[in-house]
């Protein structure tokens, strides 16, 4: 948020928002999620469970929950995922419980999901779904990014790239599309984004009562 605007003394209720973002490996979503929620504490992150191997960097619980093939296929069956995929050999999926109180408390969430978990949160929730592509300004440099991030094998980093093309067919299936060459301008692209979808009149129930009292409040 730009530091010269004063946080409103005004609070109209609204529903939560899913934000989705999606992008080939090494377009830079990650880091932009991750810059969205330090800046923005009406944000959250659903935390996804996934069967993939965990990087050094990353800490159970807060980027994944690590599990074995057999533990996702028993919250599958259970229904305990919201919706799932299998991405470059791994399977992944949304817990439903956090997202459900999320949802139900107002609250907005984040959701660092590929196009086949876009869909099928569209299906099922379209009305609170905003979903943003994040493509690289040229191939050659998500090439290089994935090479920078060092925490892949490089059999790893060659399926990631195979795979980006058939990502990026799906831009068209989101409502947003930010280019990121430059890392603080696609942010704020995104913040804008945010800040925008907040404001819509069908996600602001508590709309009616704030003009009712304008309506029938008496200034004379
Ligand atoms: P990574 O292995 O780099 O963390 O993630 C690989 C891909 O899986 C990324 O495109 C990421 O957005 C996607 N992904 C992560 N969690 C989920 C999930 O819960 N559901 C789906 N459908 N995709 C996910």
């Amino acid at each position: 948020m730009s530091p010269t605007r004063r946080p409103s003394s005004i609070t109209i209720p609204r529903r939560g928002l899913m934000l989705v973002i999606s992008s080939p490996s090494g377009a830079g979503k990650s880091t932009i999620a991750r810059h969205l929620l330090e800046a923005d504490p009406q944000m959250s992150i659903s935390v996804s469970v996934t069967t993939r191997q965990r990087r050094p960097s990353e800490i159970e619980g807060r980027h994944y929950f690590f599990k074995s093939v057999r533990e996702f296929e028993s919250l599958r069956k259970t229904d305990a995922l919201l919706e799932w995929a299998e991405v470059h050999g791994n399977f992944y999926g949304t817990p439903r419980d956090a997202v459900e109180q999320a949802m139900a408390a107002g609250r907005d969430m984040l959701f660092d999901i590929d196009w086949q978990g876009a869909q099928q949160l569209q299906e099922k929730m379209a009305g609170d779904v905003v979903s943003i592509f994040i493509l690289p300004p040229n191939m050659a440099e998500l090439q290089s990014r994935l090479h920078r991030r060092a925490e892949d094998t490089e059999e790893v980093i060659a399926t990631r790239l195979a795979n980006s093309r058939s990502e990026i067919e799906h831009w068209l299936e989101y409502d947003y599309i930010v280019v990121n060459e430059d890392l603080d301008s696609a942010f704020a692209s995104v913040q804008a984004i945010v800040e925008a979808e907040r404001l819509r009149r069908d996600r602001r129930p508590g709309l009616f009562e704030f003009v009712n009292g304008l309506l029938t409040e008496n200034p004379f």
